[in-house]
């Protein structure tokens, strides 16, 4: 039975889709258990209201107007930060003004960092969500505490190891990197991601049971309560579409012709982009393959080029009805198509678990950011996906066989298997992701809605059962 609480949630997204997507998920899942859920947004990348009736919407002015904000740099995600703070604020005061104390938390994505300032400003409870594994963090984390035993370091270096960061090389340092370092106002930047200021407890996207050392690790660090539910797209209990862009579900008829698991999906998600040496190279490593396969080449993401028109001459007409283009596809819907055998993947977060809960195993081509770590720890650590070793058109046309073809691809698949068994583990009644919920709906609920200062909060710390179960959080000071 659902419990009416009448209390609000405020949530803050970051306006791209691999942050947005998420954030409306744990909507989902909070209005589930009786939370009204108000969605505060950036008027850039505005949420598509119908698809969400449950919550109310609210937006904010962005000052990002007329902006090309398609690869945000550093100035655009500290001006989102900046220009948003009086919205945020004059909204929240004229909110409490009208209806009182019922609000109990707001929940913000850590890159909108400048939420944190606003909410102790106004003494409001709030809670960070993390939209990327805790391995990343914590590889980000380790490399700021000592930024001079890792940076620069030199070309013969790419392939050793980072101290005390196995299964990563300096190649995968989780910072986009010009010569071999990484900026200092791009550490500023992590760093401001990183700190959850005074906000009370970190909701992830991950699983405890597949994350738990590093879970345990960064809660050493933070020594907030932390909750992690996911997959959070499959824990929301409506599977309303979050995209941004429209998606092509013609894609799904043509998949319904193919063979079961014989269908290699390729996407880099919503972000990244490619020159068109890259587009041919892959192009040709997927004709050569003669392996099926549905790719997904978003506007604007080959540079200097609208879409697709970079593609070898008569390309499409040569792989016929073995290839299928097109601009966005329904990507949860198509990874749990029975066709799909493989993913060629960036490795971003959302990517990457939505493959492993569909069991799909996958080609790692990660770009920047967190992927690079997902992709070591996709094929060092769970062994369920192929690195791509170079971007020459032999190379991808070899891995892709040996993904859809080989013995090693067999056992690739068979761990994936085992892998989503685990999530479906986590997601059950008893399950770490389940009961993570349930004290997360408490510590909530829990809250007060106004928190003065050094007032200690009671939380659950991760409600596993190998960590301890109660700690006292110095919530402000
Ligand atoms: N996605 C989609 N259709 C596509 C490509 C991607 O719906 O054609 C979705 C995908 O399901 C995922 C998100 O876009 O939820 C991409 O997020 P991710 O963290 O993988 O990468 P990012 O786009 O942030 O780099």
């Amino acid at each position: 039975m659902k419990i009416e609480r009448k209390q609000r949630v405020v949530l803050v997204p970051y306006p791209f889709q691999g942050h947005l997507t998420p954030m409306l998920q744990l909507g989902s899942i909070l209005h589930s258990q009786g939370f009204s859920v108000i969605v505060i947004h950036t008027e850039y990348n505005t949420p598509n209201y119908s698809n969400h009736p449950q919550f109310v919407f609210h937006s904010m002015d962005d000052g990002l107007q007329g902006i090309d904000l398609s690869f945000p740099s550093l100035e655009n995600m500290y001006d989102l930060n900046e220009n948003c703070k009086a919205p945020l604020r004059n909204y929240l005061v004229s909110m409490m003004e009208e209806e009182g104390d019922q609000l109990a938390c707001i929940v913000y994505d850590n890159v909108m960092f400048f939420v944190d300032d606003v909410a102790t400003q106004l003494k409001l409870p709030s809670i960070v969500l993390r939209t990327f594994s805790a391995a990343y963090l914590h590889s980000m984390i380790t490399i700021f505490q000592q930024p001079e035993k890792y940076l620069p370091f030199e070309d013969s270096q790419l392939l050793d190891p980072l101290p005390e960061l196995h299964p990563l090389r300096f190649k995968d340092v989780p910072f986009p990197t010009i010569k071999n370092t990484v900026s200092e106002p791009i550490l500023d930047f992590c760093r401001a991601m990183s700190d959850i200021g005074s906000s009370v407890a970190t909701i992830w996207n991950t699983m405890q049971d597949l994350e738990s050392s590093m879970l345990l690790r960064l809660q050493e660090h933070y020594k907030v309560p932390f909750f992690p539910i996911g997959p959070l797209h499959k824990m929301a209990p409506l599977a309303s579409s979050t995209s941004i862009l429209e998606e092509d579900n013609s894609c799904i008829e043509w998949l319904d012709r193919q063979a079961p698991n014989s269908v290699l999906y390729v996407s880099l998600g919503s972000l990244v982009r490619i020159d068109d040496k890259e587009l041919i190279e892959t192009a040709w490593g997927l004709a050569n393959s003669d392996q099926p396969f549905l790719w997904v080449i978003r506007p604007g993401s080959v540079s200097g080029f609208q879409c697709a028109e970079a593609l070898p001459d008569g390309f499409e007409k040569m792989v016929g009805e073995r290839g299928r283009i097109v601009k966005w596809a329904p990507q949860k819907q198509v990874l749990a198509h029975p066709a799909i055998a493989g993913f060629f993947t960036h490795c971003g977060w959302n990517s990457t678990v939505e493959s492993i809960c569909e069991q799909v195993p996958m080609i790692c081509r990660p770009f920047l950011g967190d992927q690079p770590v997902n992709a070591r720890y996709l094929s060092q650590i769970y062994k369920v996906g192929f690195e791509l070793e170079a971007i020459e058109r032999t190379v991808i046309e070899k891995t892709i066989r040996k993904l859809m073809l080989s013995e090693e691809g067999k056992d690739v698949k068979k761990r994936v298997v085992d892998m989503k068994q685990n999530i479906v583990a986590a997601m059950q009644i008893d399950g770490t992701s389940h009961k993570n919920l349930k004290d997360l709906v408490d510590f909530i609920s829990a809250l007060p809605s106004r928190l003065p200062p050094a007032t200690p909060v009671v939380g659950a710390i991760m409600s596993s059962n190998h960590t301890p179960s109660k700690c006292i959080i110095e919530s402000r000071s």
